[in-house]
């Protein structure tokens, strides 16, 4: 496309248009445009593709910013001055404003690209959820985890294909789908649904295969290795194309979802790419000031605690933490310093414990400095 049109203009807006308007005028252009509605119209086409570019540009707030400042130049690259190569792409893209307009997910005429090849397709299986739980340890360095599951496979005794000797499935004519018009206050509304006769598959299985009953798989447990990279956070999720359930009679595979679950750490608490732990220490140790041993999610470190460290003080240990998942980077370590109460004591400590209570000079809150300092204006 060497000279473009503005995006405004092919949409037929004003620069100021609303989400609404926005959308309303791409919804009459891709209706009018639409593939189903012009076969073999390569000018249709077109501007079935312009006004989907047009529309992903301009919905899009950031997209939409850098249009209106730099024009087509801005926003070249970021996904959109790019344009659409294929229907799929927009379907895929705006299939729910569609939908939304022609009731229920099946969309317009088969919108999702199938009206354009109406070859009968067998439907793809559907995706697993898996959690993976993970220590911080795992997380700090990342993880191969293998793990077993259930799923759909091939069947190996039909080879997928369910059994043999097909017939064209009578109830959808092979096409593997079947359509129900009906009036609406929009008009005429088509509601497009896989077949339930063949499934989608437009032919039927004569001989029906005995150990998948015409399917064309079954269950069977598979180990799958899922690299987990470093850094990950609960919740976040690895997808892997393809190893979800095969579909039925040579359908496509679902994905699998494997979704982190952080493991609960006795010792750290995750915040962010920081953790966070409490080091008891001595007394004595706060007062005179010293060095205590820390753990931390890869090994121990020393602490320098300085005398005259108060309770409950955090004391920060750089690049401690754990690894962002994008950069790598570290977070920190916080520790938070309890002092530490004996519950017994021997004598001898109590000995001591009550010789310092008898010469100790510095009281809580620092009253003592009050005191002095009340004596020294009188
Ligand atoms: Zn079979
Ligand atoms: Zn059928």
């Amino acid at each position: 496309m060497a000279d473009k049109r503005d995006y405004y203009e092919v949409l037929g807006v004003s620069r100021n248009a609303s989400t609404q308007q926005l959308k309303n005028a791409y919804k009459k252009l891709a209706i009018k445009n639409h593939p189903d509605k012009n076969p073999g119209d390569k000018a249709a086409e077109d501007r079935f593709k312009e006004a989907a570019e047009a529309y992903d540009v301009l919905s899009d707030s950031k997209k939409k910013a850098q249009y209106d400042q730099f024009g087509h130049a801005g926003v070249q690259g970021m996904g959109g001055g790019g344009g659409f190569h294929n229907f799929d792409d927009i379907f895929s893209q705006f299939g729910d404003i569609f939908g939304d307009m022609f009731g229920g997910g099946g969309g317009f005429g088969g919108f999702g690209g199938r009206s354009r090849r109406p070859r009968a397709e067998a439907p793809r299986g559907e995706d697993i959820q898996i959690k993976i739980p993970l220590t911080l340890q795992e997380i700090l360095k990342g993880a191969t985890k293998k793990v077993k599951l259930r799923r759909y496979n091939n069947c190996k005794t039909c080879g997928g294909k369910g059994g043999s000797g097909d017939s064209s499935c009578s109830v959808c004519g092979g096409v593997g789908q079947v359509r129900q018009t009906q009036q609406s206050l929009f008009g005429t509304m088509v509601n497009v649904t896989t077949c339930p006769e063949c499934r989608g598959r437009g032919k039927i299985i004569k001989n029906k295969c005995k150990d998948c009953y015409g399917q064309g798989r079954e269950k069977s447990e598979v180990t799958i290795s899922i690299d987990v990279p470093a850094g990950v956070a609960q919740g976040n999720y690895i997808t892997l194309r393809g190893e979800g359930n095969k579909g039925m009679n040579g359908g496509a595979s679902g994905d699998l979802l494997a979704i982190i679950a952080e493991k609960e750490d006795p010792y750290f608490e995750r915040q962010g790419n920081d953790v966070v732990c409490t080091s008891e220490v001595q007394f004595t140790t706060v007062a005179l000031g010293g060095e205590i041993r820390v753990k931390t999610i890869d090994g121990e470190v020393d602490l320098k605690i300085p005398a005259g460290t108060q309770s409950e003080k955090l004391f920060r240990l750089a690049g401690k933490g754990l690894p962002d998942l994008n950069t790598g980077r570290r977070g920190d370590q916080y520790v938070k310093v309890h002092v530490f109460t004996p519950s017994t004591l021997s004598v001898r400590e109590k000995e001591l414990l009550n010789e310092l209570d008898e010469v100790q000079e510095h009281e809580p809150g620092d009253k003592s400095f009050f005191k002095k300092a009340k004596s020294f204006f009188k």
